[in-house]
């Protein structure tokens, strides 16, 4: 990978659809947006139930009866899970998440649920509780700047859990400040050797897949393709089976 190094990106695995309220564009928008763009696969991850705009638990439960393939893309059915508290508690039960059996479960800390002020101490604690937690699939914007942590000790734990480590494109955007952190959360990464995804946490069709200001923390750092789960099909597909998702097999099939 150099400076020059472009990117043909088999997923994005963090969207957001209307049912959250502050986003513009229908579940088959966004598919027919990431189909045109050449990607093979992408996550719906609209909001979990602790924050203001998401959708009724019925959403949740209903998002298994849309087919998996849509507008010609995998169409994983996920949520961006809330932490709740300092514990690192997240806003679905453990019954909701087996009734629910998301295929992607982003587990994101946000400003509007846990108020800023903890300490570096209580933050480490809460996402050391959160790689720990086996519903999670991967961490979203722990760079945010109101919650910093011990970087090189909690990716290492995430590592070890399997956790895949977001780098989020859209964090320069709507949580200024952190880039420092980011830079700081990426090399934790890179020295735990520790899977990430590079997400747009798009809120339109605009913005899906662009991940343009992430992309020099990759070059710079050069990091491995093999730990990049989005970057191809292949690596996909290994993640979600280490997750023990069953979707991974049917798009196996379609390698
Ligand atoms: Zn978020
Ligand atoms: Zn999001």
């Amino acid at each position: 990978m150099t400076a020059d190094t472009e990117f043909m990106w088999a997923a994005d695995l963090h969207t957001h659809t209307l049912v959250s309220d502050h986003a513009f564009n229908t579940i088959t928008e966004m598919a027919r947006a990431a189909s045109e763009k050449g990607f093979w696969a992408m996550a719906v991850t609209d909001h979990g139930p602790a924050m203001p705009d998401s959708p009724h638990r019925w959403y949740f439960y209903n998002l298994k009866t849309l087919p998996d393939r849509m507008e010609n893309v995998w169409v994983l059915k996920g949520v961006e899970a809330n932490v709740i508290d300092a514990e690192g508690t997240l806003d679905f039960s453990e019954r909701d998440i087996r009734l629910f059996s998301f295929d992607w479960m982003i587990a994101s800390l946000h400003s509007d649920i846990v108020k800023p002020g903890m300490t570096e101490d209580e933050c480490t604690q809460l996402w050391l509780n959160v790689a720990a937690n086996p519903a999670v699939d991967m961490i979203g914007h722990s760079e945010t700047p109101a919650f910093r942590y011990d970087y090189d000790a909690v990716v290492q734990e995430f590592a070890r859990h399997g956790k895949v480590v977001e780098w989020n494109a859209n964090s320069a955007v709507v949580r200024p400040g952190g880039e420092k952190n980011l830079w700081e959360l990426a090399r934790a990464c890179k020295k735990a050797n520790a899977r990430i995804a590079v997400s747009s946490d798009a809120h339109s069709i605009y913005h899906l897949g662009v991940f343009d200001t992430v992309l020099p923390i990759l070059r710079k750092l050069d990091y491995p393709e093999e730990l990049i789960v989005n970057l191809s099909r292949e690596n996909l597909v290994q993640e979600l089976k280490r997750h023990g998702k069953a979707i991974a097999e049917k798009m196996e099939e379609t390698l």
